[in-house]
This record gives C-alpha cells, structure tokens and sequence, in this order.
C-alpha cells in the first residue's frame, strides 16, 4: 500500500538511489528536506544542477574540475613529469590532504573488472598513453590495492614497461580493498614514500 503520498514516495525513490544511502535514511533525508524552508531547497538543488552543468573533465589529467583545466596541472609549482594514476577524483582528493606530492595526476574514473564488465577501453588509459608521449619521469600508480586496481595496476604495467619510462606502484601499506580515500594521511604518505620500482 502507499501510504505516502506519490510526490513524498518518488522523493524517496531518487534519494535512495544514491550510494550508500538505503531505504530509511532516503525516507529520513526525504522529510527532513520536505520541512527544510524554501529557500534553503532551491539552494540545495540549483547547487545541484550547477554543478553537473559545470563540472567536466580536465582535458590534462581527466580529473573533475570546472575549468577546462584543473588548478593542478595549471599550477606552475608542480611537476608535470611526474604522473600518479588513481581511479578517481576522490583519491586524487585524499592524496592532495597529505600535501606531500608536487607531481600531476592521471585519473582513471574506474579500474579494470572482467566481472563487472568494465574493460581496459572503459577507463581514460588511452588518454594516459598519449600523456606519456611527452617527457615524462616516472609514473606512479596507486591504482586500489583490491582486485580490480591490482589488475589495472598489471595492465599498466605491461602496456607501458616497453617504452622505458621509470613506472612505481605505492606500497603495500594501503590496506588491501581499502579505498584510498578512508585511509589516514600518515599511511598514505608512507605508501607513496616507500613506493617501488615495477
Ligand atoms: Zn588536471
């Protein structure tokens, strides 16, 4: 039976939709923003569209920004022969909080994964390749260190090992199927400080 009326059911249903947000946390959210005033609703969703509107990929490193590119790979403070991929705007973000990394990135949005489909031609790793024609260092990967990142780690590894460019991958001190993004500064820092040669 529905017993909430078609706009407070369909209110619920988007909300839920959401990742990590299951039924009663969509219905809590759903009647706190119901009696939310006005104004602060139109903030929330013009905040909303705005940013899908506005946000894109940096057309260097492929990281969400609003610029066309990002202040990253703008600034002139940072090495640009120095490129670390990760899978996604999020652990660029937790890698940024320790402070430490004065290369560039290169973000994936995804990692390799026969089981749920996701091929090589999915992610941006043809964008990487044509990165790595130009004068590049080293690149270190910090891929997850799950199944899926460790897979995209090798698959790097392979496609990039012929054309002799120095390639790392941070330490194993990121624990295994953690995501990048829960782990503390200190163990980030020491896995991109103790990182290895591949
Ligand atoms: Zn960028």
């Amino acid at each position: 039976m529905d017993y909430f009326s078609t706009e407070i059911t369909n209110l619920i249903e988007e909300l839920g939709r959401l990742p990590g947000i299951g039924n009663k946390t969509a219905q809590r959210l759903a009647f706190h923003i119901i009696h939310m005033p006005k104004e602060q609703v139109d903030k929330l969703s013009d905040t909303i569209k705005s940013a899908k509107e506005n946000i894109r990929f940096c057309k260097e490193c492929f990281t969400l920004t609003d610029k066309e590119i990002c202040p990253i790979c703008a600034s002139k403070e940072r090495n640009k022969k120095l490129i670390m991929v990760v899978e996604s705007t999020k652990d660029l973000a937790a890698y940024e909080k320790v402070g430490k990394y004065d290369g560039v990135y290169h973000v994936l949005h995804g990692a390799i994964s026969p089981m749920l489909g996701i091929g090589p031609n999915d992610i941006k790793l043809k964008e990487l390749m044509v990165r790595l024609k130009n004068d590049v260092d080293e690149l270190i990967i910090a891929t997850n260190s799950n199944l899926e990142g460790e897979t995209t780690a090798m698959y790097i590894t392979k496609l990039v090992k012929p054309s002799g460019i120095k390639m790392t991958r941070i330490a194993s001190g990121v624990p295994v199927g953690g995501d990048l993004e829960c782990i503390d500064e200190v163990t980030l820092l020491r896995a991109l400080e103790h990182r290895i040669e591949l």
